[in-house]
């Protein structure tokens, strides 16, 4: 991601921190990103939140010193959580392991993105690396400009376009294809193009349309379940994913065994993923997740890190999987704040024995880091393949399996 993206996607910028030289040499490298026109400096974090208050989603980005006098970094830290501050915030100053783990629990603890941290003296590179982070968050909410109508979603539905693309995830000890992902794609009958997902979920959701993507999509992929099984020689689980609101749907674990057993297939094999973004709020939500779960399905918390899930409730809920955010994989070789957030959470489902999935892996450094942690992992990213149409997929789960493979 070059300057010019990153500009478009974390536009607005705060930093706070009651040295004038800090906030000086913050400047600089900010104009040197070429952010100039969008910073705004404080020499302390009461002026800071005022600001915060004036509009809540002005800011994209928060860069704070931690050890300020009369508020300190940690206060403004739970205060943007009490105001549902949705941007990331960074802190610069010197942290140890345990201070790092337990700040970002902290802001877990009260609803708040913490992102990273960067040392001081500050540097170019560590800005413009955490600035990335915050669009990789950026981006799960972002590119809503873009989306398709309603209309266009219903033409889409009608024409039955909505088609499943695969990715697997492997297993970072023996490179097995534990299960794979089904991702929704619109496939234009008139002209071939594709239309990604970030483009049409929102609208669907809106739009009560979701459900009925969710079981096209449910209903074409495991109808080709068995057979991709039989043609690779192989057994793996597959993923779906569902939106929250679509739990408040009492029905949804009875559509969805019913498409099973024309299937021949039982839960045991499909896993359902949920998205951590919007905290699982309703009681209705709860009892599905539950009721899913007692069926046999295997329940993943998507996207760990950009939400809102504390360490506590991971325990609580009843999952079998969690998937790390991309925002924590990405560079992890070389960024303590997500080595410590990542090694905590193994920790914690270690001792629950809750799988675990690494998401976005694209460098072969990533790989070699995670595969340090003796801790069973699987492994999903475009370092072993993008999401693919079925076709394109066998071919290439057919000579990974050949070859038993590892990356090129
Ligand atoms: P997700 O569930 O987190 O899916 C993973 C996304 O990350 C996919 O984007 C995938 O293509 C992308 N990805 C995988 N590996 C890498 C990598 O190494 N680098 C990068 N940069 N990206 C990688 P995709 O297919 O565009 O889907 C975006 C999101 O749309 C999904 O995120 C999911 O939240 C949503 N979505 C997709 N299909 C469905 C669906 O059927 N129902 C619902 N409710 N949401 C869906
Ligand atoms: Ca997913
Ligand atoms: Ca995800």
């Amino acid at each position: 991601m070059k300057g010019i993206t990153v500009k478009k996607i974390v536009p607005n910028i705060l930093v706070v921190d009651d040295s004038k030289a800090i906030l000086i040499v913050m400047e600089a490298i900010l104009n040197e990103l070429g952010m100039s026109n969008t910073i705004t400096t404080c020499l302390n974090a009461k002026e800071a939140l005022e600001k915060v208050k004036e509009d809540i989603n002005y800011f994209d980005a928060i860069f704070t010193d931690l050890n300020m006098p009369e508020m300190d970094g940690m206060e403004l830290i739970r205060h943007l959580g009490e105001l549902h501050y949705q941007g990331g915030i960074i802190i610069v100053s010197e942290m140890d392991h345990k201070v790092i783990s337990l700040a970002a629990n902290l802001a877990k603890q009260h609803n708040a993105h913490l992102i990273g941290n960067i040392t001081k003296p500050v540097q170019l590179s560590q800005v413009s690396r955490l600035l990335i982070k915050v669009a990789q968050l950026n981006s799960h909410t972002l590119l809503k400009e873009s989306a398709i109508s309603k209309d266009e979603l219903i033409d889409a539905l009608k024409n039955d376009e909505i088609t499943p693309f695969y990715q697997p995830k492997i297993n970072a000890d023996n490179n097995k294809i534990e299960s794979v992902e089904v991702l929704a794609r619109i496939l234009s009958s008139k002209d071939g193009n594709i239309i990604l997902p970030n483009r049409f979920i929102n609208t669907a959701e809106q739009h009560n349309l979701i459900n009925q993507i969710t079981f096209s999509l449910f209903e074409k992929a495991t109808s080709e379940f068995i057979n991709m099984k039989a043609q690779l020689g192989h057994d793996f689980k597959m993923a779906f994913n569902l939106s929250p609101t679509q739990l408040d749907d009492l029905n949804c674990p009875n559509k969805l065994l019913l498409i099973l057993e024309l299937n021949q297939l039982t839960p045991s094999n499909i896993i359902i993923e949920i998205t951590e973004q919007h905290a699982l709020s309703s009681l209705m939500q709860l009892e599905t997740l539950n009721r899913l779960r007692m069926h046999g399905f295997g329940i993943s918390l998507d996207d760990f890190g950009v939400g809102f899930t504390n360490m506590n409730q991971l325990r609580n809920l009843p999952f079998t999987e969690i998937k790390i955010d991309r925002s924590l994989i990405s560079h992890i070789e070389t960024d303590l704040f997500s080595q410590v957030v990542v090694s905590s959470l193994f920790n914690i489902t270690s001792k629950d024995n809750l799988d675990l999935v690494a998401e976005g892996v694209e460098r072969p450094e990533e790989l070699v880091y995670l595969r340090h942690y003796k801790r069973k992992l699987a492994i999903q990213g475009f370092l072993f393949s993008r999401p693919k149409p079925q076709d394109e997929f066998i071919s290439w789960a057919k000579d990974w399996l050949k070859t038993d493979g590892s990356p090129a």
